[in-house]
């Protein structure tokens, strides 16, 4: 028998999860369903605790400077569970010639070894740097970042920050589509220089966070994975695991046609596509086949996440920062490490340490088929001498992500025309997630509530015509 229900979400992550809760706010929870391929709901957000530790499986946390994740934190009664960094944190590090060099803010940087003095002097033309190229020519990150502060510091501190970011390789990621508002910033200002110094006068009397830009990391007790947790739990039985959507078509009458790999099929009146670019080009083959080829074409990037932990005192290291990152001209295996710890004492018992060691990245797909030794030999050869670490980890835990994020390079446009001639073809259709706008969990949480706002719209408008 055919289901028949309001909204169907198909993909269960964040993204998933948000607007199969705030649809279920709007038009009660037996009029959504969530569908959701794996046993777990949160898809790239997920947390193990073993042992005393608080292991975050994908992301470790996000930015609390997005008022709409916080609204929906609210809104799941986890306020109270937010942890901001550890200020202890603040310090970020960037791996240069084998040893670990301090980030530090301006005028303390001109100062620094990190970039040679030729390229602390000409950081600082920064505000006479040559101008945008025409409004439609592409450019990468890395040429935005060599033309405005210099090809030196476009490798050694943009690129390591675009994969810590991204897992992905400044020189094939479009700026416009990665990091819209430098566009916007270098538009408005003229320079990214005369843009910052704007903001800060802007912003006077409120302190800037000393651990990142426009936001401090933040995570929930018990970790990120609290988050989907808690959401999988207000949707109760609207959330549907172990499901996974095949095909979708055009519902005989109106809407759309869901089938799932057990057989049976759902009737929904708004779909809401909230599965990666790769997946859902394979189940909107029969729907749309253009949209399902231009979302096949988005490429990822593989990450794999160690997670190791040692007794404080095989240590050497004082580990008093966030960590660190590494260019790609400093060695291909390692992206970075997090000090966890550090940045969350709570994740991790008492005189015990936490890394989080981030591997492969767009530029190293083989990586995904490193097995743990192979991991776990990069871990003592490339970590264990940068941080003085002695002996093997007395826990590990590896998590691979094949298809880890989505890059967003100098055609993503492509992607995004293709995902909105889809949104207008078939009415009722949402594209949501990290394909299109933004990989960051902030980013996710965005799209959803846009679609699910989109989607009350239409409705409103479905019933004055009914
Ligand atoms: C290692 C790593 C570290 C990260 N770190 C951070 C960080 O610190 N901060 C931050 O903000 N972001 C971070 N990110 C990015 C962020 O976690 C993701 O972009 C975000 O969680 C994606 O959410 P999503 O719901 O859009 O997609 P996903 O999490 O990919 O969820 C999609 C869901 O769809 C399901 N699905 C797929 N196919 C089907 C099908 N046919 N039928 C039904 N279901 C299907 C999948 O099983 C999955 O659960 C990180 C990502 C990774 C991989």
């Amino acid at each position: 028998m055919t289901q028949q229900i309001t909204v169907a979400i198909v993909g269960g992550g964040i993204t998933g999860l948000c607007a199969g809760f705030y649809a279920a706010q709007r038009f009660g929870r037996d009029e959504v369903l969530v569908l959701e391929a794996s046993d777990r709901p949160g898809g790239t957000v997920a947390t193990e605790r073993s042992e005393g530790f608080v292991l975050d499986c994908g992301p470790n946390g996000f930015l609390d400077r997005e008022p709409r994740m916080l609204e929906w934190i609210e809104a799941l009664g986890l306020s109270d569970d937010l942890v901001r960094a550890n200020t202890a944190a603040a310090r970020r590090f960037i791996l240069k010639n084998e040893r670990l060099m301090e980030v530090k803010p301006p005028p303390a940087f001109f100062f620094s070894p990190l970039l040679s003095l030729r390229g602390r002097l000409r950081l600082l033309k920064e505000p006479f740097a040559p101008p945008p190229p025409e409004e439609g020519t592409p450019e990468t990150v890395h040429e935005f970042a060599a033309r405005r502060i210099g090809p030196e510091a476009a490798e050694m501190l943009v690129g390591p920050m675009v994969s810590g970011v991204f897992g992905g390789d400044a020189r094939i990621l479009s700026l416009e589509h990665c990091f819209p508002r430098m566009r916007a910033m270098e538009r408005e200002h003229g320079s990214l220089t005369k843009a910052m110094l704007a903001r800060r006068r802007n912003a006077s009397g409120k302190k800037g966070s000393p651990i990142g830009p426009g936001g401090v990391l933040t995570t929930l007790k018990g970790g990120i994975g609290t988050l989907p947790e808690r959401a999988a739990e207000r949707l109760g039985d609207s959330l549907r695991t172990g499901c996974e959507v095949t095909r979708v078509e055009a519902a005989p009458s109106r809407g759309f046609r869901i089938h799932t790999a057990e057989g049976d099929a759902v009737d929904s009146q708004y779909l809401v596509v909230a599965a990666p670019a790769h997946a859902a080009a394979d189940f909107l083959q029969g729907l749309d086949a253009a949209t399902a080829s231009a979302l096949g074409q988005t490429p990822y990037a593989a990450l794999t996440v160690v997670c190791t932990a040692y007794p404080r005192e095989d240590v050497a290291h004082p580990l008093d920062g966030f960590g660190f990152l590494v260019p790609r001209n400093q060695g291909e295996r390692i992206l970075g490490c997090i000090w966890t710890s550090t940045l969350f004492p709570e994740q991790a018992p008492e005189d015990w340490v936490l890394l989080r060691t981030m591997i492969g990245g767009y530029d190293n797909p083989e990586s995904a088929e490193w097995n743990d030794q192979e991991l776990l030999d990069i871990i003592r050869e490339d970590l264990h001498s940068l941080l003085a670490i002695e002996g093997d980890p007395a826990l590990y835990r590896i998590y691979r992500y094949p298809w880890a994020i989505p890059q967003y390079t100098v055609e993503h446009g492509k992607v995004l025309q293709a995902a909105e001639r889809a949104e207008t073809a078939f009415p009722g259709l949402f594209l949501a997630g990290n394909a299109y706008r933004g990989v960051g969990m902030n980013d996710c949480v965005v799209s959803a509530r846009n679609a699910i706002e989109r989607l009350e719209a239409m409705h409103g408008v479905d019933k004055e015509r009914a």
